[in-house]
């Protein structure tokens, strides 16, 4: 390592290699700082919408498995969204992070693993007892951002998140499914099948579930009993979801990915934005007169989901399901479907 570079990137995550990639590609010295000796794997569903591809930053045959309709389940009501293109494709994250390092790594950016980035300064950090200086500082360092904890911003919308990897060899799921049920919470369950596992969680935004006695560990886990899902030896994992997005730029540091709160709140979708928000971040520091207009994109396609979540959450808490209700009967029209499917992809 050096003691100076145009650019330290905090974090090997989708977001960090996707801005170093366009960073080195444009003749900046970067460094990457991973804290894991491994990168790629992450505490995720692993579920790739088809705007990734549209995007050019992986083809969905790379993927493990390719979906061309998802199963929305309203309490009662089941609708099924089905398209004659993929629409979403399931990805293992060790996979994702392996085919995007190559990528980072040809381009010619540095990337240390097994360094946590524990002390920051206005221009340099320091890791074990060395200082390296910096002209930029890009935070990539995911949810529990330490780049966002030194400039100062809060973190206060996260999406708290649980689930199980289960092998096929204990059980095999065929579908891509998500299920609401606001008698339980305003959150959501979903199934996400890959090759050889499948990924079962849920997740909700606590500010839009006022109940009482509301315990999410055991209603994830009565929700499993009901529909039979063993799970018994397996692990539980979860972690949150920062979608709190207070801005990217702030003087010479950024932060992109979900340390910048770029993840939708609605869905929990985060790759897609992550990478997006990386890419564009990359070309600003190279041209400062760059305005992001990719940026601008994901920022209009989160708030879209956000609007729609605290619309539901409001219907809901008038009366149990009532905005699932309306989702699923404008989801019948048409012209709704098109705009509901505008909204959310
Ligand atoms: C349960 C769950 C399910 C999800 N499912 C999906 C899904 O199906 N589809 C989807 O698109 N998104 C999903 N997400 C969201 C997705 O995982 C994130 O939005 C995405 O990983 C964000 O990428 P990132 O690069 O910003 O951050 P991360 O992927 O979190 O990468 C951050 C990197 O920084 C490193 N790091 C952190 N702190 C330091 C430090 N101090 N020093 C050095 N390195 C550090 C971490 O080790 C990590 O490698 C899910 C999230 C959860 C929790």
């Amino acid at each position: 390592m050096k003691n100076k570079y145009d650019v330290i990137v905090v974090g090997a995550g989708p977001a960090g290699l996707s801005c170093a990639e366009v960073l080195a590609k444009g003749g900046k010295s970067v460094l990457v700082l991973e804290k894991n000796n491994e990168i790629g794997p992450k505490i995720c569903a692993g579920g790739l919408t088809a705007k990734v591809e549209k995007e050019n930053i992986i083809s969905l045959q790379d993927t493990g498995k390719i979906f061309y309709s998802i199963k929305f389940h309203f309490s009662k009501i089941c609708r099924k969204f089905a398209e004659s293109e993929p629409i979403v494709a399931t990805i293992d994250r060790g996979k994702l992070g392996k085919i995007m390092l190559e990528k980072t790594i040809k381009s010619g950016a540095e990337i240390k693993t097994g360094i946590k980035v524990k002390e920051i300064n206005e221009n340099s950090i320091s890791v074990n007892g060395q200082e390296m200086k910096y002209s930029y500082l890009v935070g990539a360092d995911g949810s529990n951002s330490i780049v966002r904890k030194f400039l100062g911003i809060k973190t206060e919308k996260l999406l708290t998140t649980l689930q199980y990897t289960i092998p096929q060899k204990i059980q095999e799921f065929e579908e891509m499914e998500y299920f609401f049920d606001s008698r339980i919470f305003n959150g959501y369950f979903w199934i996400f099948p890959h090759k050889d596992y499948t990924t079962i969680g849920s997740g909700y935004y606590p500010k839009f579930t006022h109940k009482n006695h509301f315990n999410f560990k055991s209603s994830f886990e009565n929700w499993l009993s009901s529909r039979h899902i063993k799970t018994t030896g397996l692990q539980l994992e979860g972690f949150p979801i920062n979608f709190d997005y207070q801005g990217y730029q702030f003087g010479n540091k950024f932060l992109i990915g979900d340390a910048g709160g770029f993840a939708s709140g609605l869905t929990g979708e985060g790759i897609y934005f992550a990478i997006v928000s990386g890419k564009e971040v990359g070309k600003k520091i190279i041209d400062l007169q760059y305005n992001c207009p990719g940026i601008s994109k994901i920022l209009k396609i989160k708030k879209n989901h956000e609007n729609l979540l605290s619309l539901v959450c409001f219907f809901n808490d008038l009366s149990p399901n009532l905005g699932f209700k309306i989702v699923s009967f404008l989801y019948n029209l048409p012209l709704f479907k098109k705009i509901i499917s505008r909204i959310v992809s």
